[in-house]
């Protein structure tokens, strides 16, 4: 059975790029009508005209900013009136600055936590009343293996966000299963993303080869995995996680590849 989006109204943050266009794009092949949700508006408005041209499918921008509650609410309200319903978030948006723990300020952790952890209840929070309405309510988080499974300096802030979307993710299953809302988490590994890209080719180099499959993830592998926790066919799966990795986590040596 393949995953059919078709009649399905997405909403999307952080897809004007990265792994959020790679969510949107793979909706939109599906048959959704899609909203991209993020703060640039020409960035935001360029991404849509060239899905809107790559797929034929529905797609539009909206700006939003998902440390602003009500800025979200305007978002989830545009989507609902667009396209008359809105079926799936996806909470996607989210910063990965690096800072040791030593130099670290609390301004860069809360700068982190905002966007990352409270952007995920305000994204939800905003999106519910809509949700509540379909049939097939579905919300999909991107965390991280970062945190919640790995490591890595310099991500000490990074790490915690991504594991805190897992609590949340958690609790919020029980508390959504009442109006029939599913919600899930991906674990992206390293994905090939302009925000991955802003790390340098020396970490790009090094992730490659602490990937077993030799190659960095694209924004449609990932896309792949949320479209199924997206479908209606994924209705009994809720509070779970699914890592898309090409099995970096896997390795229990150094030395164990080839
Ligand atoms: P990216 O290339 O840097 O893109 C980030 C997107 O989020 C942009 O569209 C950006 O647009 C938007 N954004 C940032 N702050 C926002 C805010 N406050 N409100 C709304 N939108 C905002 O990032 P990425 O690599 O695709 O990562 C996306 C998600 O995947 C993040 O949650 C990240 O933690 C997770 N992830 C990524 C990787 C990876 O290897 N790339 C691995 C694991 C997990 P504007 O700046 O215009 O708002």
């Amino acid at each position: 059975m393949t995953q059919d989006l078709r009649n399905r109204v997405a909403l999307i943050t952080g897809a004007s790029r990265g792994i959020g266009k790679g969510i949107a794009r793979t909706f939109a092949d599906l048959g959704a009508n899609v909203v991209l949700v993020s703060r640039e508006a020409t960035v935001g408005e360029k991404t849509s005209a060239e899905l809107r041209a790559n797929t034929g499918a529905n797609v539009v921008f909206c700006s939003g900013d998902v440390t602003d509650l009500s800025s979200m609410r305007n978002a989830a309200t545009f989507a609902a009136e667009k396209f008359g319903r809105l079926d799936i978030l996806c909470a996607n948006a989210g910063i990965f600055p690096s800072t040791s723990l030593l130099e670290m300020t609390l301004e860069e952790w809360d700068k982190v936590f905002d966007v990352n952890v409270r952007g995920t209840l305000v994204s939800v929070q905003a999106c519910l009343p809509f949700l509540r309405e379909s049939d097939a309510g579905r919300i999909v988080v991107t965390s991280s293996i970062t945190g919640p499974i790995t490591g890595f300096p310099g991500w000490s802030h990074y790490g915690a966000s991504k594991a805190a979307q897992l609590g949340f993710v958690r609790t919020a299953a029980l508390e959504l299963s009442r109006y029939g809302i599913t919600i899930n988490a991906i674990l992206p590994g390293n994905i090939e993303t302009e925000g991955l890209a802003d790390l340098g080719e020396d970490y790009r180099q090094k992730m490659i080869r602490a990937v077993p499959l030799k190659r960095l993830g694209t924004p449609g592998d990932v896309g792949f995995a949320a479209s199924f926790f997206a479908s209606v066919h994924a209705g009994f799966v809720t509070g779970q996680t699914l890592i898309v990795d090409g099995g970096q986590v896997l390795p229990e040596s150094l030395d164990s590849g080839e």
